[in-house]
């Protein structure tokens, strides 16, 4: 089941196998939040210092694939190790500019996960979620 102990599981087994070089300086929390159209997740330095992942809560629903999950999670472990909502150093003025996490996802492996996700936004997203929220 997909829960937030499992996405925990999930976030900690990305982070010691692919992200093993970036120090975790705080405790890191994932959940599930939100049901977003235009949002995967975002990560947020909380007010007690701990850094939050939050995964876009449709991506509980078995019908999306575990790698959207995945790739959402090593999204923001990029923007964490770049220093955005973390402890860490800051390395860039903006967490996006010029396409530093689609680099930092491609050196750590992710290339053929980015083209997967690229064609489940194009061609399956907007249906899911139309589906996932519809209001009987
Ligand atoms: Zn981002």
């Amino acid at each position: 089941m997909r829960d937030d102990k499992w996405l925990n599981q999930r976030l900690n087994h990305i982070w010691s196998l692919l992200f093993i070089d970036v120090s975790k300086a705080n405790n890191v929390n994932a959940r599930f939040k939100g049901k977003w159209r235009n949002k995967f997740g975002h990560i947020k330095l909380l007010r007690n210092k701990n850094s939050e992942i939050v995964v876009n809560s449709l991506f509980k629903d078995p019908v999306i694939p575990e790698y959207i999950i995945d790739i959402t999670l090593a999204h923001e472990l990029v923007h964490y190790s770049h220093g955005f909502n973390s402890p860490l150093k800051k390395l860039y003025k903006h967490p996006h500019k010029g396409g530093i996490v689609e680099k930092e996802l491609k050196k750590r492996g992710f290339e053929n996960m980015i083209k997967l996700e690229k064609d489940f936004i194009k061609n399956k997203w907007f249906k899911l979620h139309k589906l996932l929220t519809y209001d009987l």
